[in-house]
């Protein structure tokens, strides 16, 4: 970035191009206005037609987005404007458009969905929650069906019980609306299948991802993870945390507020030793313990009552933090949930085993054309083309904006940042401007309810409690004397119109409670307000005691802050005015967010090694089941299990090899010839050998054709065994990479050379079960002549 990569000038030229394909658009529109609704759904076919004939996709750009603009005016009554169609253009070049809240966002994605959809590979639109899904595929329906394509939802609501044919049904429709999580954990499921019938999804073609921001950057700290069955339940949990409790921080362990990570120290580590009698803390036998120490510390020192998770029944509950809404049924992997429930001291749940996971960074890279909208990207563009390489093109407002955005009001303590907002709301109120008051957690909202509450100002609390109402609560926003109380980026997605006489009182409000974790998320609330040319302002309150600026703030911030707190008096709070305070603020955050940035680094690099191996099983699998796979050399891989016993010991004797034969090639073995020269292990391998050939001609003779299926299905069992393991042994590593930074090794690196240790042993197991599953297995025929397996 920095000075020679001007955006602005950049965008201009960018803009001007955009504008001349727009002229060639805008001036179809007669043309088009002028067909019945028959021909301009014809259109359609006419399309397809073309590009059978040769053309590209892009060469019916033009055409195709005044089809859909015509469709738009004819059955929504909305006719796209000069920049929905910029934006549009944007869209199918696989960027993302930075379009302000309230453009018309839903309507843009129209244009890009249905002129790439029309190769009839499928286009989707992926946004945040499953509300948003239902309610844009509803509404833009219409279009799609006056054009003859088929939509599908790919979100159900939970009473739904969904079947395979169902999910077919969604993802072989011509557009495809849905959500990140529901595509993610999709994906990962048919990934499990064990036979074709089980498939239900089309390779990847074009996405538009709504809200890129909160979907690409802020969801995708976390990877996704399907969990299957109940580990060994440990009470290692337990123990760890009462250690971690008798450790000081500082002493006992070190603690990176700015990069949010803890480890142990020396001392820890030493500590450890005596508290759990154990020599070499970080031994290999005591991985198991390191890990749950490990997993203690976060829990302790990483995760937040209120912030991260709530408890609610009982349970611990995770919270979005994008929205602040508790997680339904999902849970932090790698025992960092039962860690929490422990510190809690609710039950802990059983933890699972990973079966399969994915980070979402990678999930959505498998799209060959990714394309992305959301009212704030530009400040991440860096990172939107490093990783995603999507450019941010900042589309203008269809109406010049008006909301003004007043500089932060900036306090020594927080009880004089709440009353100073307080103050501001009132009088807010007493004249009728409806205001949204953004808290940054959800324990920060309910504060705020009770002291409006005590005020007997009237308002509307949305937070992780609230989730059915919220898309309501938050449209009525703008109506007079409208108060609503929000988390963070609650509601969003739902635009916030202004209510009659709402105008006339400067309208829709925003009051901000403390700068967010990135200056994106900032944005983002002020843009509720002042939509489509709308008046309306923003007015943030912070102190030098917000989380934020104790996290990243610096020394001299908080050096001020003791020398100055006890000459605050906060019924007469007093704004800091000087302008390092605000550099200060500014710089907090650059921090903050770049700490997230960071930490989306290393998932990603933590995930190359999941990711190599992820995509040669998967190409293995589906190979498998489509019946394009190579299959088994039985043979081959037999050689290789034996060779790899008769190197496995020093010495052999009989009872070794009468183990390996029961173990992996008979169980219908006697008599031990004489002739076998134990000292000999070629002689032991040609036995072996022999005896293998035997048991699988009989195998072959008994099951005729039918051997090559099982072969595939002795394969796969073999894959899905191994991998699982594979999965869930590295989701582990990952824990315990997190430790090992005390040794001053590079953890990424450390983790790689095991990963790639452990991904070879896999393999090689992977060809030892199958030897192992076609050899021992029982095989018979059920009367309706059908192979029935019995696996050993
Ligand atoms: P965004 O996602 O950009 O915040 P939405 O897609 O939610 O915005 O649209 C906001 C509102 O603007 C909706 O009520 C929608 O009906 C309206 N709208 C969108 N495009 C047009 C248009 N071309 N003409 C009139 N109204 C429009
Ligand atoms: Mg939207």
């Amino acid at each position: 970035m920095g000075f020679l990569k001007s955006p602005f000038s950049l965008d201009f030229y960018r803009l001007k191009k955009l504008k001349k394909i727009y002229r060639q658009i805008d001036a179809l529109k007669d043309e088009m206005a002028a067909l019945t609704d028959q021909e301009l759904s014809q259109k359609t076919s006419f399309f397809k037609q073309r590009l059978a004939k040769g053309e590209t996709v892009d060469s019916l750009l033009v055409e195709a987005y005044a089809v859909v603009r015509e469709a738009s005016r004819r059955v929504l009554g909305l006719f796209p404007y000069q920049v929905q169609v910029l934006g549009a253009i944007v869209l199918h070049q696989g960027n993302l458009a930075e379009m302000k809240t309230g453009e018309g966002k839903t309507l843009t994605a129209t244009m890009p969905l249905y002129l790439n959809a029309l190769s009839g590979k499928g286009a989707m639109l992926i946004t945040t929650s499953a509300y948003l899904a239902q309610r844009d595929a509803e509404e833009m329906g219409a279009i799609f069906n006056l054009l003859g394509m088929t939509v599908g939802v790919g979100v159900f609501d939970s009473k739904t019980d969904v079947t395979v044919e169902m999910k077919r049904k969604v993802y072989h429709s011509d557009i495809i609306y849905t959500t990140n999580s529901a595509l993610g954990f999709d994906y990962l499921f048919e990934n499990l299948a064990v036979h074709r019938s089980q498939k239900y999804m089309r390779s990847f073609h074009y996405a538009i991802i709504d809200e890129a921001d909160a979907v690409l950057l802020d969801t995708a700290q976390t990877p996704l993870v399907i969990s299957g069955s109940p580990r060994v339940q440990s009470n290692l949990y337990w123990v760890a945390d009462n250690f971690i409790l008798s450790l000081k921080q500082g002493e006992g362990y070190y603690y990176d507020r700015e990069r949010g990570e803890v480890w142990l120290t020396q001392k820890g580590m030493d500590e450890a030793e005596r508290y759990f009698r154990q020599q070499g803390f970080y031994s290999l036998s005591n991985q198991e313990l390191v890990r749950h120490v490990n997993l203690a510390l976060q829990a302790h020192k990483l995760f937040t009552l209120g912030k991260q998770y709530v408890i609610e029944d009982g349970e611990v509950k995770l919270l979005d933090q994008t929205d602040g809404r508790t997680l339904k049924g999902t849970k932090i992997q790698g025992g960092v949930h039962q860690a929490i429930e422990q510190k809690e001291g609710v039950k802990v749940t059983p933890e699972m085993r990973a079966m399969a996971s994915i980070t979402y960074q990678n999930l959505f890279l498998m799209f060959p054309t990714l394309a992305g909208m959301t009212g704030t990207g530009k400040s991440a563009e860096a990172e939107f083309i490093q990783t995603y390489n999507m450019e941010v093109v900042q589309i203008p407002t269809n109406k010049p904006v008006i909301r003004k955005d007043y500089p932060d009001l900036i306090y020594t303590s927080i009880p004089e940042k709440i009353r100073a907002s307080l103050d501001m709301v009132k009088k807010l109120h007493k004249k009728g401007q409806p205001i949204l008051l953004v808290t940054g957690s959800v324990k920060m909202s309910e504060l705020y309810s009770e002291l409006l509450l005590l005020e007997g100002i009237p308002h509307s609390l949305l937070n992780a409690y609230h989730a059915a109402k919220e898309a309501q609560m938050i449209a009525e926003a703008g109506q007079l004397g409208a108060v609503t109380v929000a988390t963070n980026m609650a509601g969003r997605g739902t635009d916030i119109k202004l209510g009659p006489g709402v105008e006339e009182l400067g309208g829709l409000a925003v009051i901000g409670t403390e700068r967010m974790k990135s200056d994106r998320a900032d944005l983002q609330m002020r843009g509720r307000s002042g939509r489509q040319g709308d008046p309306g302002f923003s007015q943030f309150f912070v102190s030098l005691e917000d989380d934020i600026v104790i996290e990243h703030g610096g020394k001299w911030v908080s050096d001020y802050f003791r020398k100055h707190r006890d000459l605050i008096d906060e019924n007469n709070p007093r704004p800091l005015t000087q302008k390092r305070f605000r550099r200060a603020l500014r710089r907090a955050q650059q921090a903050s967010s770049g700490a997230a940035q960071q930490s989306r680094g290393m998932t990603l690099q933590f995930d190359e090694s999941v990711k190599v191996q992820r995509d040669y099983i998967y190409k293995e699998r589906n190979a498998i089941i489509d019946g394009s796979s190579q299959g088994v050399d039985i043979l081959q891989f037999a050689q290789d299990l034996v060779d790899w016993f008769l190197k496995s010991k020093k010495t052999l004797d009989q009872h070794d090899v009468e183990r390996f034969i029961l173990d992996y090639i008979t169980y219908d073995f006697q008599d031990f010839p004489d002739d076998i020269d134990l000292d000999n292990r070629d002689s032991i391998g040609q036995f072996m050998m022999k005896l293998i050939t035997k048991e699988w001609e009989r195998k072959k003779r008994f099951l005729k054709k039918d051997y090559l299926d099982f072969e595939r299905i002795a394969l796969l069992k073999a894959i899905d065994e191994s991998w699982v393991e594979e999965v869930d042994y590295l989701q582990q590593l990952r824990v315990i990479a997190g430790a090992r930074q005390t040794a001053q090794r590079n953890p990424v690196f450390e983790y790689h050379k095991e990963a790639y240790r452990s991904y070879q042993a896999m393999k090689r197991n992977i060809r030892h079960l199958t030897v192992q599953y076609l050899l021992l297995s029982q095989v018979s025929y059920n009367a309706e002549g059908e192979l029935q397996i019995y696996f050993a």
